[in-house]
C-alpha cells in the first residue's frame, strides 16, 4: 500500500446540527481512508452567525479562497440570518463560484420500511438563478414584489447536465418540471431550452409535467420518475418532498456542482429543533461525502463507505430517531466505523 498524497478539502462544519453530522462524517472517512492509503487534509472554516462574530463577516475571505485553490468543499448546513440585509449563505456560495447544477440522488436505503421501497431517482435543481436569486423590492409599504429571472444560458446548461448524466449512467427518462401554463414567458424558456437540449439525446426519453401534478404523481406513483430536471425554486420543494419518500431529510445527499469547484452538502438544513443533541443523522452528509469522493477519484474508499453505511441499516439495530431507530449521531457513526 502507497500513501498518495493527502486531499485537500475544504470543510464547513456550519451552525446547528452541522458540526455534529460533519464530525461523524469525517471520522468515517478517516477510517475508510486509512486502509486504503488515502487520507485528507481538512482546511477548516467557519461560515454564518459564528463566522460573523468572529471576523464581521457571514463568509470570511479566507473560506472564499480557500474553495478557490482547493476546488473542492464539504459542507454542513448554515442558518441563513433571518432580515438584516444578508441573503442566504448557502445562495451566495453556490453564486459565487457558479455551481449552476444541484444533483440530488433520492435512493432507497436498504432494511428502511417506508411507503414506497425500492426508489431510485434523480433531482437536477438550477442553482444559480429563478426566484432564488433574491432580487425583491417593496413596491409601496403594501406591495412587495420578488423578480423571477430565467434565463437561455442558465436553463440550457442545467439541461446538459441533467442529459449527460442520464447518458453516462444509462437512464431513461427526464422529466422537465415547470408551470409554463402560467408563467409562460420564464417557465416557457425553460422548457424550450430543455426540449432542444433533449433533442440532442435521442436515446433518452423526454416529457414535461407541470409542478403542481407533479406533487400529487410523486405520492402516487414515484416510480414513473427517473431524472426530474426543474428551476431553482421547484427543484427545493420537490426535494424535500422527494426525501419523504425515501425516509426523510436526513438521508438525501446533494452536489453543487460547477466548471471550476464543487460543494458537496445535504439536501436539510440546520435542523435547530434538535441541534446539539446527539440526535441528528449523519446519513445525508456521508452520502454528500461519498459522492464527493467519486468527484476526487476515490471511487474505491466511496464504495467502502456506502458499503459500511448499506449494512448498518440492513441490520437496523443502530439507527437515528428519524428513520425509527433509537440511537445517537455517534453511535451511529461508530456502527458505520465498526462496518467498514
Ligand atoms: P432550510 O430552510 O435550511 O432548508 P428547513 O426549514 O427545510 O431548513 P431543516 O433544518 O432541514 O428545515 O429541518 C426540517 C425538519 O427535518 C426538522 O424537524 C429537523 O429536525 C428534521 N431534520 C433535518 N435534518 C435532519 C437530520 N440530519 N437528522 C434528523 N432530522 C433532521
Ligand atoms: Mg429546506
Amino acid at each position: 500500500m502507497t500513501t498518495k498524497a493527502a486531499h485537500k478539502i475544504t470543510l464547513v462544519p456550519g451552525d446547528g446540527i452541522g458540526p455534529e453530522v460533519t464530525a461523524a462524517v469525517v471520522s468515517i472517512l478517516e477510517t475508510a481512508g486509512k486502509s486504503e492509503g488515502v487520507t485528507f487534509d481538512w482546511h477548516t472554516y467557519d461560515a454564518g452567525a459564528d463566522a460573523f462574530a468572529k471576523t464581521g463577516e457571514y463568509i470570511p475571505k479566507a473560506l472564499y479562497d480557500s474553495i478557490e485553490q482547493n476546488r473542492v468543499a464539504l459542507k454542513g448546513p448554515v442558518t441563513t440570518p433571518i432580515g438584516g440585509g444578508f441573503s442566504s449563505i448557502n445562495v451566495t456560495l453556490r453564486k459565487k463560484f457558479d455551481l449552476y447544477s444541484n444533483f440530488r440522488p433520492v435512493k432507497s436505503l436498504p432494511g428502511l420500511v417506508t411507503k414506497y421501497p425500492g426508489i431510485d431517482m434523480v433531482i437536477f435543481r438550477e442553482n444559480t438563478e429563478d426566484l432564488y436569486i433574491g432580487l425583491e423590492v417593496m413596491i409601496n409599504p403594501d406591495i412587495a414584489q420578488s423578480l423571477k429571472i430565467i434565463t437561455r444560458k442558465g436553463s440550457t446548461r442545467i439541461a446538459k447536465s441533467a442529459f449527460d448524466f442520464a447518458r453516462k449512467l444509462g437512464r431513461k427518462k427526464v422529466h422537465a418540471i415547470h408551470k409554463a401554463n402560467i408563467m409562460k414567458l420564464s417557465d416557457g424558456l425553460f422548457i424550450k431550452c430543455c426540449k432542444e437540449v433533449a433533442a440532442e439525446y435521442p436515446e433518452i426519453t423526454y416529457a414535461e409535467h407541470i409542478v403542481d401534478n407533479t406533487c400529487m404523481q410523486l405520492v402516487m406513483n414515484p416510480y414513473q420518475y427517473d431524472v426530474i430536471l426543474t428551476e431553482n425554486l421547484y427543484g427545493d420543494i420537490l426535494s424535500d418532498l422527494c426525501s419523504g419518500l425515501i425516509g426523510g431529510l436526513g438521508l438525501v445527499p446533494g452536489a453543487n456542482l460547477g466548471a471550476e469547484c464543487a460543494i458537496f452538502e445535504a439536501v436539510h438544513g440546520s435542523a435547530p429543533d434538535i441541534a446539539g443533541q446527539d440526535k441528528a443523522n449523519p446519513t445525508a452528509l456521508l452520502q454528500s461525502a461519498v459522492l464527493m469522493l467519486h468527484h476526487i477519484d476515490e471511487p474505491v474508499v466511496a464504495e467502502k463507505v456506502q458499503k459500511a453505511l448499506e449494512a448498518v441499516y440492513a441490520e437496523g439495530k443502530t439507527l437515528t430517531r428519524d428513520v425509527g431507530g433509537t440511537s445517537g449521531t455517534k453511535a451511529f457513526a461508530d456502527a458505520v466505523i465498526a462496518a467498514l
